[in-house]
């Protein structure tokens, strides 16, 4: 049988680069996009064709909707089909209150966390959806529990981003329902990644792991990943519209 493709968008780091390793390693094909870290992205590409799968490497800001597009006519060339979708490149802002927020923090926070969210499901749909020809597939999008707790003096703009990216997943999810596609979403709690560092607070899940996590501990990339790769197999055919948090109980 023909393994499945998966396009991880932000796959050259964190819970994406983990989610492509591990998908790789249960038989899909991997699309590894990245914006800046190319040698990330190389990295994984590397672990992808040593679990034994195919690999594409795909630079492409997926606030731009022209990359977008030609990030998914490369991958149908290299790989000749997508089955899944894993929207997960993301971005947050040093800690500041709303009143403090540049235009250009909004635009390009926005720009990542919903439209490029977006870009990336129109341009999947349009490929899955029966009602063009397509066989269906899946999408994961990545959401956080800011969306639901907020994040006041810190990153509010990045908790209304992962608010859109909630409520985007509903409507797309019954826009699909009998279009073969199923579209649900992870919110993930704090995770031991990069992202924090790069917020300018690298030393955040350490820190707030156990203050704040009823676990007492930040999770791993694999932990999220595991549940991302769930929601994009077959074991979760009858699930869609549905956001599972991936928090240690916060
Ligand atoms: P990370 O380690 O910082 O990795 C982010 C990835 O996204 C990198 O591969 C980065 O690629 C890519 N990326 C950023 N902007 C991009 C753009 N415009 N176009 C294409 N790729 C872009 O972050 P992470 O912690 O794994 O987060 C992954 C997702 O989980 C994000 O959506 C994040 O909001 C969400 N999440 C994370 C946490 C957490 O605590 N870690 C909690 C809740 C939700 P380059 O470096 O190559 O640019």
């Amino acid at each position: 049988m023909a393994r499945k493709v998966m396009l991880v968008t932000g796959a050259s780091a964190g819970i994406g680069a983990a989610t492509a390793r591990m998908a790789a390693a249960r038989g899909f094909d991997i699309g590894v996009n990245y914006r800046s870290d190319a040698a990330g992205a190389e990295a994984v590409a590397a672990d992808v064709r040593a679990a034994g799968g195919r690999a594409c490497v795909l630079q492409a800001d997926v606030a731009d909707p022209g990359a977008v597009g030609a990030m998914f006519e490369r991958l149908e060339a290299d790989l000749g089909r997508l089955d899944v979708l894993v929207n997960n490149a993301g971005i947050v802002g040093p800690a500041a209150r709303i009143d403090e927020m540049s235009a250009n923090r909004l635009t390009e926070m926005f720009g990542v966390n919903v439209f490029g969210t977006i870009y990336c499901a129109q341009a999947a749909v349009r490929r899955m959806a029966q009602r063009n020809g397509g066989a269906g597939g899946a999408i994961v999008n990545l959401s956080s529990v800011a969306a639901q707790l907020g994040a006041p003096g810190q990153y509010a703009d990045y908790a209304a981003a992962k608010g859109a990216v909630d409520v985007l997943t509903q409507s797309l999810a019954l826009e699909n329902a009998d279009q073969g596609i199923r579209v649900n979403a992870v919110r993930p709690g704090i995770i031991d990644t990069a992202i924090h560092g790069k917020g300018g607070d690298p030393d955040r899940a350490a820190r707030l792991g156990p203050q704040v996590v009823p676990m007492k501990r930040a999770g791993t990339a694999e932990e999220v990943a595991e549940a991302i790769l769930w929601l994009a197999s077959d074991a979760a055919s009858y699930v869609t519209g549905e956001v599972i948090k991936v928090s240690g109980g916060r």
